[in-house]
Parts: structure tokens; sequence; C-alpha cells
């Protein structure tokens, strides 16, 4: 690779690094005869940046170019840094080499905004076309739509890559027209809708006739800026769970604010919002893509923002003592997955195991349940106490309340987002 594409990489590499919405999953394509590559689901392997951001794919911009100036991004025209652009030829090239030797087992493809929306859009269809065509790639390709872009050309796209998300950035309208004056909502919706219903048609489609070309068969998905404006955490799972109704949303990411353009008027004072906030959104999240949890009981206008200091299960629990105890020998598995402690691997051996036989605490702790946690909560076979009647709200806080998280506060060390809780 000669000189001059070691520095495009390098600058369009850079500038791609914060949009998170690239996490590879849900997808399969076998490797088509003398093609190379195959995209499995779940197959990609992740890694992570320093600050915890995925970036298992070749993660990088067409171009940093743009003719839009959103406050909150670093690539903004009123910004003064290096700027470079790919042809698609070069973008198709470089990712076919470095799939070649094994560097990445996918691509990642957003860019700035050059000319207008739809002859962006050629150029990144182009690049993504002749890897397919010419290269016969068969990895994962996730495209960002760009807003505002023909419906047409999102037809095409969607027929060439996996997965395609087109970023909300900012949750209300008010707020995105102050920060990112040349977007607005609808221009974001519209192919969002279109994807969805292209992909509904393609399902059918399919049904009939079975060669029908797949459209993005991993979905769409976006990624919400949190804590540039001043929506709350309710306003926020709010649309998560308007959005999470749409058949095609696979995923919503919650990129924390980072101030790359400290000078920005418009721009809030804080200096970055604190990791667990985000944290606590993707639980959130998690409990109502699987835990069966109405966006209302974990937000609404009493409690419009998530505890921080307690997970958002938690949080309900002790908001809801009415609820407890449950019975892990009797209540239904609905009611034991609200239980602090217990994921949904353990609801669903608890309601096997306790076919055979009675369940005590020995055998919830060998099924996977964290008895700390739902030690509060539970009744079972040799703990008729229940414990949670004895415990003031403050005493279980403060046992289960998650310190180190806490401290993290706003470093830049990756977090775990806690799965059995
Ligand atoms: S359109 Fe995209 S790349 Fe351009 S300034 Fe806005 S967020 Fe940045």
């Amino acid at each position: 690779m000669n000189e001059k594409m070691i520095s495009k990489l390098e600058i369009l590499a850079e500038s791609a690094k914060y949009d998170i919405s690239c996490a590879s999953s849900g997808t399969s394509r076998s490797n088509k005869s003398k093609g190379v590559g195959n995209a499995h689901g779940w197959g990609l392997c992740h890694t992570f940046t320093a600050d915890g951001r995925c970036i298992s794919l070749l993660k990088i911009m067409l171009t940093n170019y743009c003719m839009f100036d959103c406050a909150y991004c670093i690539n903004r025209q009123s910004n003064d840094i290096p700027r470079a652009g790919f042809t698609p030829r070069e973008l198709a090239d470089l990712t076919i080499e470095f799939y070649r030797r094994n560097y990445i087992e996918g691509l990642f493809l957003s860019s700035g905004i050059v000319r207008n929306a739809d002859h962006t859009m050629e150029k990144m269809i182009r690049a993504v076309k002749i890897l397919r065509d010419e290269y016969a790639f068969n990895g994962y390709i996730h495209m960002k739509a760009i807003p505002g872009a023909s419906n047409e050309l999102i037809s095409q796209a969607g027929l060439l890559v996996d997965r395609m998300s087109v970023n909300l950035e900012i949750p209300t309208e008010k707020n995105l027209k102050l920060l990112a004056p040349d977007k607005d909502h609808l221009s974001i919706y519209q192919p969002m809708r279109h994807i969805q219903q292209n992909l509904l048609e393609n399902i059918e489609d399919r049904k009939k006739i079975r060669s029908t070309p797949k459209f993005v068969p991993a979905g769409q998905s976006t990624q919400v800026i949190i804590g540039a404006t001043d929506e709350t955490d309710n306003q926020i799972l709010q649309l998560t769970a308007k959005l999470y109704k749409r058949p095609s949303m696979k995923r919503v990411y919650y990129s924390g604010f980072i101030p790359v353009n400290g000078y920005d008027k418009r721009l809030p004072v804080v200096q970055e919002v604190p990791r667990v906030r985000e944290n606590r959104l993707y639980q959130a999240d998690w409990l109502l893509r699987f835990y069966d949890f109405d966006v209302n009981e974990i937000v609404n206008d009493k409690y419009p923002d998530l505890d921080l200091t307690v997970d958002p299960k938690l949080s309900w629990a002790i908001r809801n003592p009415q609820f407890f105890p449950v019975d892990v020998n009797r209540d239904s598995y609905q009611k034991i997955l609200r239980v602090p402690g217990i994921g949904v691997k353990s609801a669903k051996l608890i309601i096997l195991a306790r076919r055979h036989r009675k369940l005590n605490l020995q055998a919830l702790k060998r099924i996977g349940v964290v008895l700390k946690r739902a030690q509060f909560f539970i009744l079972c076979h040799e703990m008729r106490g229940f414990k949670l009647l004895h415990s003031s709200e403050e005493y279980i806080r403060l046992s289960l309340q998650e310190k180190p998280l806490l401290e993290a506060k706003t470093t830049n060390m990756p977090q775990q987002l806690v799965m059995g809780w």
C-alpha cells in the first residue's frame, strides 16, 4: 500500500470512530463458488477500542468532507481537520486486501455528504458493488444510509449489504434542528420506513421465489447521541420502544456525547456524559427486548431518568415491592424473569428444573442465579422467610449498588453490559 493510501486510511478511519452503530450480527451468507469470505450470524469476531466501542469490521468513511455542519460531529464542514476521500475502487481494493490478509471480516461504511445525499450514496453503492460483483466478496457489509437519499438508491443498496443504519442522532426534532440545522427527522425516518417496507416485501417475495436476493438480511439499526441535548431518559426510551415496534429495527445504539467541538455554543457545558448513563440505557434497552418490560415501567413522568446507582431492573424491583416475593417453585416464567439476579437463561432453566424437584438455594446457584441479588426477592424450597420484607430500600441499595461502575464515571475503560441481572 502506498503512502497516499496509508494517509487516507489514517484520516478516514479516525473520522469514522465516533459512529458506534456497527455491531455485526444476525445474518448469514455462505460463500458462493470461487468467491471469498462469508458472513455468519453472530460469527464476526468483535474487538473493542480502548473506549469500548466495537471495531470488528473495517470501519471507514468513504470521505470525511461534508457539506453539513452538525454541532456534535468532528467531520462537520466548519472544522479545520485533515480531509481525504477514497474513490469507490480504492475503497473496494483496500477492503479486499485487508480481508485477504485476515485483518478484517467485513466492512462498516459511512461517509460525509458531498454535493448531495444521492451523489454520496451512489459512490458508496459503487464501492460495495465492486466488492460484491467483481471480487465476489460475501463478507458482512454494514452501510450507513445517507439522510435524504432517494428511495431508488436505498433499494439498490439494500440488496448489496447485510445491514443498513440511518442515525437518528438527536431524539427530538427541536434539538436536532438546533444542533444539525441541515437535517430533519423526515429525512431520517423516510429512508428508515423505506428500508422496512422493502424488507417486508422481500420476505414475502422470498416465500414465493426462494432465489429472490435478500434485502438487508440483518435489518437496520440506528444511533442516538446521549447528553448533547436535554432529553430525559424517558424521552429517549419512549422513542426506542417505538422504534423496536418496527419489525426491521434490530438495534438502537446509545452514544454518550463526546465534546469533540468544545467551542460550539450550541453544545452543552458538560465535559462528557457519564459512561454509567450510557450503560444504564443499554440495560433498559435489554429489558425492553428480552424481559417483556413495558417502557413505562422503567421510566415515566414520575421517574424521567434512570437511576445511576443501580441497574434498571433492580430499580424497578425496589419501586415495586408489592410484586414480590416470587416463588421460584410455583410462579410463572414471566414473574421469575422479573427477579433481579435471574436472567433469561436462568429463568428458562428454573422452569425446566422444577418439573423434577423442588429447587433450593444450592440448585438456584447451580442454575446460574445471582443469589446476592435474588435473595431479596424470592422464595424457594428452603427459604421461606422473605428477605425484602425485612430489608429497607436503603439496605438493598447499599448491598447491591455497583460502586466500581459509579467510580468509572467518565473513564474511557470499556464497559461490560450486565446481562444476568
Ligand atoms: S452529516 Fe454526518 S458527517 Fe456530516 S457533519 Fe453531520 S454528522 Fe458529520
